[in-house]
């Protein structure tokens, strides 16, 4: 049986599944991608600075490595890498560009989803959310922001109409956006004024251009690998030291410490970028310019609270008022939604909002009990404070394909994670998020205004990769459409 197979996404998860399962002889695949071209998160955020802080040989596909500029790419470059891995694997022609899905609807009795998206109903047998958990821009709820008298827009919405030269400029958060962003137009700009909420850690990118000779090395399979196995095993050092909270980490915030001081020497302001929490507790940033930036003279760090926003500039909490012609929100994203604004609808009608009314939950970050036929990628619990997520996409992919040879070799055509190992997986997850560093008292987009976790992976990558490779006997339900033969003797 080749099931047919309904992708809701075309960045790096969509682009991958539909390779992956054309690769497996899967033909009957199609992606849906609202935007008009594939590239998820990297079609979208062009602001100026836009790069990768993962390094670029950790952040390929295993099955599709390319020759990269530089040790970190920039986003033009990433997104030249997805439109080529859809071409180079024949699936550009399976994705539906500028259409969206609004809903996906379960039908019991037909075995299908039944898609509504924006260019008209669509059935498969197989559901694949690859959303995102970063692609819903957040506006943030400041007050008299809707009153400015300029352009306002979001660091994943870029104004690229927007002039910039001789202009004052007020950037609103601090994190690994707004770090890329400041320094890349800092130069250009009269006056850039940063409104700074809560400081976050850094660690030195260290960021090259490879040389002639690198990037030959680095096209010799074998060095490559071995680059990627490096880097691979050095986020997985972070990530042991994130969620056990181990030595480790205290050196690194040294290391985060003495970056500050080698950068900044007046106190007061070494004093104002130094964060509170621990280290690691927020995303790490990674960046060789964020400090010098700050020294600037055309650049101030504001860490007055935001009182409001005014027709023609910003005012802050102890009443000074700065001068801006444009805004620029580096707020993050709203990215506990994962699937929404899609509307997902299960067996017995129940929807997915409600059934993650408390928490978005799923078993491996890809399964919901009463959601047969469904695989969540980059869902729920699958992201890291270290690693790529490229990595964490394939894994999930692997999950999927897992479940598509078990259908196959079942002779069945539903699908549905048992509720109880749902439950027990759930139960050993919040025990170990407990443990991590994510949850020592900081505000980040990891966890909820009420201290619900439905962002994080709180164990190794390499545990992720093995525990999603196959399906665990007993995890699934599986049912068969074809009625089993009774034996009901000869006539
Ligand atoms: P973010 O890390 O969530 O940072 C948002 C910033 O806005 C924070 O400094 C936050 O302050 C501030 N903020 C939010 N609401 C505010 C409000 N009402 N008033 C004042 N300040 C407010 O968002 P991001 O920088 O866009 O990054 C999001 C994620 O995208 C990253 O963690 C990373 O995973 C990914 N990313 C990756 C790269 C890359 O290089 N690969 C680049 C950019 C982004 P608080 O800290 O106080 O909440």
């Amino acid at each position: 049986m080749s099931p047919s197979v309904a992708v809701v996404g075309g960045g790096f998860g969509g682009v991958g599944t539909a390779a992956l399962l054309r690769r497996e002889g899967y033909e009957d695949v199609t992606v849906f991608e609202k935007a008009d071209r594939v590239g998820g998160v990297w079609q979208r955020n062009t602001y100026p600075g836009a790069a990768c802080d993962v390094p670029s040989h950790l952040y390929e596909f295993s099955f599709a490595p390319n020759r990269w500029s530089r040790r970190f790419a920039p986003q033009e470059e990433i997104q030249a890498y997805i439109e080529g891995v859809a071409r180079r694997f024949g699936v550009d022609g399976k994705i539906r560009t500028g259409t969206e899905v609004t809903s996906a609807e379960w039908g019991e009795g037909s075995r299908r989803w039944r898609l509504e998206t924006s260019a008209g109903r669509h059935e498969a047998e197989i559901l694949v959310t690859a959303c995102g958990q970063l692609s819903v821009p957040q506006t943030p709820p400041i007050v008299g922001l809707a009153d400015f008298d300029g352009p306002v827009f979001h660091t994943a919405d870029w104004d690229h109409g927007v002039e910039l030269t001789g202009k004052r400029v007020a950037v609103i958060g601090t994190g690994c956006s707004a770090i890329q962003v400041v320094p890349a137009i800092q130069p250009q700009v009269a006056q850039v004024d940063i409104y700074q909420r809560s400081a976050g850690w850094t660690l030195p990118k260290s960021d090259f251009a490879y040389p002639e000779g690198v990037k030959r090395l680095l096209s010799r399979p074998r060095l490559r690998r071995l680059d990627r196995a490096a880097n691979f095993t050095f986020h997985e050092l972070a990530a042991l030291a994130l969620t056990r909270r181990g030595p480790l980490l205290k050196a690194f915030q040294q290391l985060g410490r003495l970056q500050i001081h080698a950068a900044i020497k007046d106190p007061e302001l070494r004093r104002r970028v130094t964060p509170a929490d621990e280290f690691g507790c927020k995303r790490i940033m990674l960046t060789d310019e964020w400090y010098p930036t700050l020294t600037e003279p055309n650049v101030e760090l504001v860490s007055e609270r935001i009182e409001t926003v005014t027709a023609n500039g910003i005012r802050d909490a102890s009443g000074i008022e700065r001068p801006a012609d444009l805004i620029v929100l580096a707020t993050g994203f709203a990215s506990h939604d994962f699937v929404a604004p899609m509307e997902i609808v299960g067996a017995g009608g129940r929807s997915l909002t409600e059934e993650w009314a408390e928490v978005p939950r799923a078993y491996l970050g890809s399964s919901v009990p009463g959601f047969p036929n469904m695989f969540l990628l980059y869902g729920p619990n699958t992201n890291g404070g270290s690693g790529s997520v490229i990595y964490t996409l394939e894994a999930g992919i692997g999950h999927l394909l897992a479940a598509l040879r078990e259908l196959d070799r079942a002779d069945a055509d539903r699908i549905e994670v048992r509720p109880e190992a749902a439950a027990a997986f759930d139960r050993e997850l919040r025990e170990a998020l407990a443990e991590t560093v994510w949850h020592s008292g900081c505000t980040s987009w990891y966890v909820d205004a009420n201290g619900n976790d439905p962002s994080q992976w709180p164990w190794l990558w390499s545990q992720y990769r093995r525990r999603t490779a196959r399906l665990d006997p007993g995890a699934y339900a599986l049912d068969g459409s074809v009625p089993e033969l009774v034996e009901v003797g000869a006539p």
